[in-house]
């Protein structure tokens, strides 16, 4: 029974017993007062009108009361069924899903944008429970916390993943309220909600973008540091080690500058997926950029462990990669740092892998290096020297030194290499080894080659002004300087200033710088050759010349590396290879002009072997301008 149609009953039952009341006293006390018939029956006519007035009297303040002043019930009922009509309209036109259920959680209601989310029409949910939609996404624990919630505040808000009627799983931001009537008691739950899978997806989109490289779809540096600490943090606990490798690509800027940078892209993704399939998934892979790719080795307990990760990978890199139908080959260099034995945070750790990929690099690269304590100091040296490099171009502290070149089959001497000196206010006289790789990073090796360039052509025409019979100066050039296309510009100013005759300039120019870009070589070299000066391959036989690309070189000389001279004319490997380049220079017309020639016998031996030139402590050291008559 409805509440109003009890409060009908009750005031009814009030009413009659009143008038009950009423006729009953009012005709005691009548009979009481009037003994005449005539007045007794005029007592109860006046009494019953009085009834009539009082008891319309209570009627309209117990209506007002209640429900307000009369005529203003019916208005109120059109505004609520327009009301309601409108709620409908709101209800069934909105994009939120919308969900009545009863007091016991049956469902009672469900709008237009219920159906379209859900994908259940109104008649498969009615007098169901909303437990229908339930993902399995989330514990008891979870759906208890709601209805303590909406005990407590009559409101829960959050996020909720339910499943449609196909079975998908997608997410939802519900707002569930308690509707209560008027005697407090909850009569209805509303549940609000919109299909948030959209913006869940982009805000997915957005971290994985944040996290990863594009290009490879592997972790980039952000995430990798990451995860550098939580390893960290992870193995402090557990007392455990780890270790991070570095690798960078050997020489990937001239695939990228010769074969252009799509094909670099995709060598790189082709390095990616080569270390994806190695690794494995227990160990974090990333692209930290550029060519650098970081590996990071949870429970490392020895340096034995890491290091032969290392070697698996170098192995692994050495067979080509398949690029849009080209077979590019590339070594890497991989620096190991270690923790807990090198490094007591992420950052360090990093940063000890970077000193010792430098030293793989400067080892010859295609290997791994650990890192080592006086990496550190070497680091630290080398950011020192850096800065102070400018310093000692600007003030003067370069010099250069010559070393006398000798013809093997006369003795005499025919020409001399021009090498820089360093002369440092504290540390001395600083050979060229421990700073032109450092120049070669920053770039200022291209302003201390042209320096040197244009001290070597001053002394040079200063010689033949003398009468000196030299017949070249050799002057070398970094491949960092190499590579740049205006190179040639640079050595005509410098021979116009100086009135050096080309003819007696030589440039040298080391065999990796060559190889590593040779359609750029080529026409580098045509460019120099055209001025008239002679070139020559510096430290031939480190590189991995391709005797095609050779033949086609525009050069006069092959110097053969020091290395194989040194072990002449004993060991075996250096025999053969020095008599191959010698044989490969004369079939070639180039000349041969060996380096390193300490002893007399290295001397004769290249001699007999038909080498033509040579140079070394044998013949004479490095020295000043002035000090070379001495020798
Ligand atoms: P390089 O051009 O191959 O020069 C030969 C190096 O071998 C010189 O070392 C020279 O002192 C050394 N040497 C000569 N004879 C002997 C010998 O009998 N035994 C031994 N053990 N060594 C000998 P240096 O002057 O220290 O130069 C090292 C390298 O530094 C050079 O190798 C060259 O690559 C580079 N370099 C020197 N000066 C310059 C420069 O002005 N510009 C550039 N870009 N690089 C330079
Ligand atoms: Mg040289
Ligand atoms: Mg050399």
């Amino acid at each position: 029974m409805s509440v109003s149609v009890r409060d009908a009953l009750r005031m009814a039952a009030r009413y009659l017993v009143l008038s009950i009341l009423w006729l009953v006293l009012a005709g005691q006390v009548l009979d009481h007062l009037f003994d005449d018939p005539q007045a007794l029956a005029l007592g109860n006519s006046v009494s019953v009108l009085l009834w009539l007035l009082v008891s319309t009297a209570l009627i309209y303040i117990s209506r007002v009361r209640l429900l307000g002043p009369i005529g203003s019930g019916t208005r109120l009922r059109r505004e609520d069924r327009q009301r309601l009509r409108m709620a409908e309209a709101v209800f069934d036109s909105t994009l939120e899903g919308v969900l009545v259920t009863d007091r016991d959680g049956l469902i009672v209601h469900v709008n237009r944008a219920f159906m379209r989310i859900t994908g259940y029409r109104e008649d498969e949910v009615l007098g169901q429970r909303p437990s229908k939609f339930k993902s399995g996404h989330h514990g008891p624990a979870f759906y208890q916390d709601i209805y303590a919630t909406l005990a407590a505040t009559g409101e829960w808000s959050g996020e909720i993943w339910n499943r449609r009627k196909r079975g998908e799983i997608y997410p939802q931001w519900q707002t569930i309220r308690a509707i209560r009537d008027e005697q407090g008691q909850v009569s209805h739950y509303v549940a609000v909600f919109s299909d948030i899978s959209a913006i869940k997806h982009s805000e997915q989109e957005l971290a994985y973008l944040a996290h990863h490289d594009p290009l490879t779809g592997l972790p980039n540096r952000l995430l990798f540091n990451d995860r550098a600490e939580q390893t960290l943090s992870v193995a402090q606990t557990h007392k455990q080690g780890c270790a991070l490798l570095l690798m960078d690509l050997d020489h990937f800027q001239s695939i990228n500058d010769g074969l252009g940078h799509t094909l670099g892209d995709q060598l790189l993704k082709r390095v990616g997926e080569r270390l994806s399939a190695l690794l494995g998934t227990g160990v974090t892979l990333a692209r930290l950029g550029g060519d650098e790719f970081g590996v990071l080795l949870e429970r490392c307990q020895q340096v034995g462990q890491a290091a032969d990760l290392a070697r698996t990978i170098l192995e692994h890199m050495k067979a080509p990669f398949d690029c849009d139908g080209h077979r590019l080959s590339i070594s890497v260099s991989i620096g190991i740092g270690l923790f807990p034995n090198d490094a007591r945070s992420a950052e360090q750790l990093l940063r000890n892998a970077d000193a010792a990929l430098y030293k793989a690099k400067g080892n010859g690269r295609a290997g791994y290096a650990l890192y080592t304590e006086e990496l550190t100091a070497h680091a630290q040296q080398r950011v020192e020297t850096a800065s102070e490099l400018r310093r000692a171009l600007e003030q003067a502290e370069l010099r250069v030194y010559f070393q006398p070149v000798h013809d093997l089959a006369s003795g005499t001497r025919v020409g001399v290499e021009a090498l820089v000196r360093w002369q440092h206010p504290e540390r001395g006289l600083v050979p060229p080894g421990e700073f032109v790789p450092i120049a070669e990073r920053t770039g200022l090796i291209a302003e201390i080659d042209l320096w040197v360039l244009r001290q070597a052509c001053q002394q040079m025409v200063r010689w033949q002004a003398e009468g000196q019979a030299l017949q070249f100066v050799a002057v070398n050039i970094s491949s960092r300087l190499f590579s740049q296309r205006g190179l040639y510009l640079d050595v005509a100013q410098v021979l116009a200033e100086t009135g050096m005759s080309p003819a007696l300039l030589e440039v040298e120019v080391t065999e990796s710088a060559v190889m590593d870009d040779p359609e750029i070589s080529l026409e580098q070299l045509h460019r120099l050759r055209e001025l008239g000066l002679r070139l020559a391959i510096d430290d031939f036989g480190t590189g991995y010349s391709s005797l095609l690309r050779l033949k086609r070189l525009p050069v006069q000389k092959l110097k053969i590396d020091q290395g194989f001279v040194a072990g002449l004319p004993e060991d075996d490997d250096d025999i053969a290879i020095v008599r191959v380049i010698i044989a490969l220079a004369r079939s070639m017309n180039m000349q041969v002009h060996a380096e390193g020639i300490e002893q007399a016998q290295q001397a004769e031996f290249l001699l007999e072997q038909g080498c033509e030139l040579g140079q070394g402590y044998w013949f004479g050291r490095p020295v000043p301008a002035a000090d070379l008559d001495g020798q």
